[in-house]
């Protein structure tokens, strides 16, 4: 039987409501690899296996997870499961309740998520939504001590308000915050009037270097396409990394899909090796 990493992401629904032209979820390109919610005692079980088999920190993503209605009952089965490994909730905050949040620090849960922009947040999240939902919801979990995790993805479309991203992520107390540019990926495949250069990319970098960060960690992922897929000659040219490192997907982190199966990374859509 496969060795599972320890981090496991579990992507427990397909349905978002939101439309981000650059979501990299494999389903935009494979809808097969989606099918419908599994019922909650089946993800109890992959649950409860995987933490049998060494699994001691999970991410609960989509999609959007709050979506599946048994999301809090998944996420306090979980802990109850694992007493002491670190759960995570990725969401877009459009449904966050104060009440989801201090059910999130009662269990030890952190949440996460992405600002996709300000003036430019209904463009990127193909939605007619303002910011001022999520920076409040990211507000109220620091004053709740409920740590949130942001992640910006960088587009040609957000790319002139970046400072102010970053800037709203440190004043909305963000625990730490990855920047990225825009993946190749998923609904994105073929968005390249979106993509960045990496000539701009680096220059993206230096500009959130000399900004004020108010003590919050930050780190860059100097990635646009996946390495666990194959990709065109003419993209790999473009947009392949210029200092390859290996990448760690399926070791020390692996995904288990909406349909129960294994993915060693969010991008992959070739191997599903296992399933419970
Ligand atoms: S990037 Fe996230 S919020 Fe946007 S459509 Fe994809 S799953 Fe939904």
């Amino acid at each position: 039987m496969r060795d599972l990493p320890k981090k496991l992401i579990l992507e427990v629904t397909a349905r978002c409501n939101f439309q981000c032209p650059f979501c990299y979820c494999v389903w935009h390109e494979h809808p097969e690899l989606a099918g419908d919610d599994l019922p909650t005692d089946e993800w109890q079980t992959i649950i409860e296996e995987c933490i049998s088999r060494g699994v001691n920190d999970f991410l609960f993503t989509g999609g959007e997870a709050t979506l599946r209605k048994d999301i809090w009952q998944l996420l306090a089965f979980t802990r109850e499961k694992l007493p002491k490994g670190p759960i995570a909730l990725f969401t877009n905050a459009a449904s966050l309740t104060e009440k989801n949040i201090v059910f999130c620090r009662e269990h030890t849960i952190s949440l996460a998520t992405s600002i996709q922009g300000l003036k430019t947040y209904a463009i990127q999240t193909g939605t007619r939504r303002s910011y001022a939902k999520l920076l409040t919801c990211m507000a109220r979990a620091a004053e709740l001590q409920c740590p949130f995790d942001v992640s910006i993805t960088v587009t040609q479309i957000n790319k002139n308000e970046i400072a102010d991203i970053f800037a709203a992520a440190v004043l909305s107390h963000a625990r730490s915050i990855q920047m990225g540019p825009m993946m190749l990926e998923g609904r994105a495949r073929n968005l390249q009037d979106w993509a960045l250069s990496w000539d701009e990319w680096e220059a993206i970098k230096e500009t959130i270097r000399h900004l004020p960060n108010g003590g919050v960690p930050y780190g860059f992922a100097d990635e646009m396409l996946c390495d666990c897929r194959q990709q065109p000659r003419h993209y790999l040219e473009k947009y392949g990394e210029k200092n390859h490192n290996p990448c760690p997907a399926g070791k020390s982190f692996g995904v288990i899909d909406p349909t129960g199966k294994f993915r060693k990374c969010l991008h992959t859509i070739e191997n599903h090796e296992w399933r419970m």
